[in-house]
């Protein structure tokens, strides 16, 4: 199979839930280590305090390393907190450390508090030597001034669903934060990509919310679901993802397809309907 084709200018994702342990990390070091395997150059950018996305990376993010935080709160340019990751490709992390946890106080002192990872963004791709195909911001399980920075700096998101009860319940609070953003800071952010992860064929549970999921957003549904699989929750704990951990296995084929299909769809405005069109 040929390999997807390349966006000429960057697209820039937020990959949200307000909850945890949704696959959020999961999804975002996935899609990227794929799309780095089709010859993309992708930048994560790892917003939450945790550092999920550095370790599973590779990246090193203890204290004393630059991180996302210094971009944010000291205005540290992004080019000079960029780590190339482990994996195969031209695949780069902004690393996060648990700094982060107390920058969202200190970053209400700041002018331009929620434009802060936009304008660190404009200006590290005005730099033609920075350019990448694809950016993926890690969130944090909130909806604070981190994840409002990753809002005003995206022009896509993409949602993972776990197919569990209330799947639809906390997608409508999602949905009005980004209406929200969209009157106010981003009238650019649509949500394009919906991706049902730790599916659980067994249960009937899981198809009903996937059918469920589809009908409310058959646009931006990829066909592409990931399984419930323990190779995916095993790969970062050997700091890889699980297309370099287990390039076979289930897991790592379903992101390397949900990956293809993000590409072949393009950015929004292209081939891809919006969700205000889908709406109306
Ligand atoms: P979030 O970033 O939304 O908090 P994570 O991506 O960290 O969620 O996933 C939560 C937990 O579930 C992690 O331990 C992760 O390894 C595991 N996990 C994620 N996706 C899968 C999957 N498809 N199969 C099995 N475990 C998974
Ligand atoms: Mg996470």
């Amino acid at each position: 199979q040929p390999a997807p084709p390349l966006p000429a200018r960057p697209r820039v994702f937020t990959v949200s839930n307000q909850k945890g342990g949704v696959g959020k990390t999961t999804t975002t070091v996935n899609i990227a280590a794929a799309l780095a395997r089709f010859g993309a150059r992708v930048l994560v950018i790892d917003l939450d305090p945790q550092g999920n996305a550095s370790t599973a990376l590779g990246v090193p993010h203890h204290g004393e390393i630059p991180s996302i935080y210094d971009v944010l709160v000291e205005g540290t340019p992004l080019a000079d907190v960029i780590q190339k990751s482990t994996e195969d490709g031209e695949l780069y992390c902004a690393p996060s450390n648990l700094d982060l946890a107390g920058a969202e106080i200190q970053m209400f002192g700041i002018d331009r508090r929620e434009f802060l990872l936009r304008d660190a963004l404009e200006r590290l791709f005005n730099d033609s030597e920075n350019f990448y195909h694809y950016v993926f911001i890690d969130c944090p399980p909130s909806l604070g001034l981190l994840t409002i920075n990753a809002f005003s700096a995206a022009r896509e998101v993409l949602i993972p669903i776990q197919c569990e009860y209330y799947a639809l319940e906390g997608l409508s609070q999602l949905l009005s934060t980004i209406e929200m953003i969209n009157k106010g800071l981003n009238p650019y952010l649509e949500v394009t990509t919906i991706l049902l992860t730790m599916f659980d064929t067994r249960t009937r549970l899981a198809h009903e919310v996937a059918a469920d999921v589809r009908t409310h957003f058959p646009q931006q549904v990829l066909q592409a679901v990931i399984p419930r699989a323990v190779r995916v929750s095993e790969a970062p704990s050997y700091s890889q993802t699980v297309v370099s951990y287990d390039t076979m296995s289930v897991g790592s084929i379903s992101y390397i397809e949900a990956a293809a299909e993000i590409a072949q769809r393009g950015a929004p405005g292209t081939t891809h309907t919006t969700t205000q069109e889908a709406t109306d």
